[in-house]
């Protein structure tokens, strides 16, 4: 099966959005399976985008267009698309019924053009769109399918994802199979490097995202039942788990992992307590934590002590200490650590002091981080160092120390 997508919208061609739609939709259709050979973007103009739909109508044997289906004058994607496919608009009644909920959802008044939102080609199946007041549309005709989406990429990826895809599947007769392998500790070209030959796979298909910190790996494989999708996916999921066994923290067959996640559940698992005591993060890391949901079984507290006098007074770190080592010591970290433990009576403490910048402090250069760890088997230090600006520092300190007590879970 052959796709073809057509971008309506002026302000694309001019420069003035970005194409996101565009890399989207790429994106998904490459995951399903679905061959793109063109892209195309058009403006607002009914003559060419009608012969755009025209020409990716004779190429291809479905169309995706997104942008043009709101209510005003330029907005003539659906009109174009019947007229490409010799079809009249028709108003369509609960169309017209859900655009009056989604007004008075609104608490705004419904003008008159609104109601063009509410004609469609005859004979289309309409997509819900719950963020917005476009529904969209797939039009069938000759073996042929159009289909309509709205613009906005907040409308239109989850009418992708619920409608457009399901629907691609079950027209190619495909069953999808996707396993997310999240990894820390390695960078990304590295990576990437060591799943090239792997990306020449068409299915299953291996796609690398890199995120601060980490990496994500997605592979994907597809099939005409369930269990041949599986058994396609299984020899490249044993080769990628293979190569980066020590990196890999947490494999999902969802997209919606991290490592506070991964981090939760292995405390969840072992039936293990953890506290924080931070310093440069200033709550980050119990933030990530209590985000996730059933952190309260398993999150006895945090402390922030950002200057050397609570330190003492919270978590009990000795003023010699801080006058020798000063804040920014690993010998203040493995004392912060110990507080939090014996002052919460957490199973696992975690502790992070260091400089995040702009520039030095007293002479220790901006991305000096000292992480302890305390659990049952003793205090650990890791003197770190981070590059980059303040928020950078602190979310990969942040990210480190979850990284840490996920660690010291999973061994129990
Ligand atoms: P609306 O009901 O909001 O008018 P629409 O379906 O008519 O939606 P357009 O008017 O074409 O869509 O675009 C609305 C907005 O959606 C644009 O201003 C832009 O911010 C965003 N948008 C449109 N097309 C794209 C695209 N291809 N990539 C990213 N954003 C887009």
């Amino acid at each position: 099966m052959v796709c073809e997508c057509v971008f309506v919208g002026t302000e694309l061609l001019m420069g003035q959005i970005l194409n996101s739609n565009a890399q989207f939709i790429a994106r998904r259709l490459t995951e399903i399976g679905v061959t793109a050979h063109y892209q195309v973007v058009v403006g607002d103009n009914p003559e060419r985008a009608r012969e755009a739909i025209l020409t990716a109508l004779s190429r291809s044997d479905v169309v995706i267009t997104t942008g043009g289906l709101g209510p005003t004058q330029d907005d003539l994607t659906k009109e174009i698309t019947a007229e490409a496919l010799g079809l009249e608009m028709e108003l369509v009644p609960e169309a017209l019924e859900t655009l009056k909920v989604a007004f008075v959802r609104l608490g705004c008044p419904m003008a008159v053009n609104n109601e063009r939102q509410a004609y469609f080609a005859r004979g289309a199946r309409l997509l819900p769109n719950p963020n917005g007041t476009a529904e969209g549309s797939i039009i069938e005709k000759d073996g042929k399918a159009v289909i309509n989406l709205p613009g906005p990429p907040r409308e239109m990826k989850p009418m992708f994802t619920d409608y457009v895809k399901p629907y691609l599947l079950k027209r190619a007769g495909l069953c999808l199979k996707s396993v997310f392998l999240r990894l820390y500790g390695i960078g990304e070209s590295d990576a990437e490097m060591r799943v090239m030959d792997l990306m020449k796979s068409e299915n299953p298909t291996i796609a690398p995202y890199c995120g601060l910190g980490e990496v994500e790996f997605r592979l994907t494989a597809s099939g005409k039942t369930e269990a041949e999708a599986q058994k396609t996916l299984e020899p490249m999921l044993e080769n990628v788990r293979e190569r980066f066994k020590e990196y890999i923290y947490s494999e999902d067959v969802d997209a919606f992992g991290s490592m506070e996640i991964a981090a939760v559940r292995a405390l969840t698992e072992s039936g293990m307590t953890v506290a924080t005591a931070e310093s440069i993060t200033g709550g980050m890391i119990a933030e990530k934590l209590t985000s996730v949901a059933g952190a309260s079984k398993v999150v006895l507290g945090g402390l922030i002590t950002y200057c050397d006098e609570e330190k003492t007074a919270l978590l009990g770190v000795k003023r010699e200490t801080l006058e020798q080592f000063t804040a920014i010591s690993a010998e203040c970290a493995r004392e912060m650590a110990y507080g939090a433990r014996e002052r919460t009576g957490a199973d696992i403490a975690v502790s992070v002091t260091g400089v995040a910048g702009p520039g030095d402090f007293n002479g220790i250069p901006a991305g000096t981080v000292y992480l302890a760890l305390a659990d049952k088997r003793g205090i650990r230090v890791s003197p770190l160092h981070f590059t980059g600006d303040r928020e950078r520092i602190r979310t990969l300190t942040a990210l480190r120390a979850l990284n840490e007590i996920r660690k010291s879970a999973a061994k129990g």
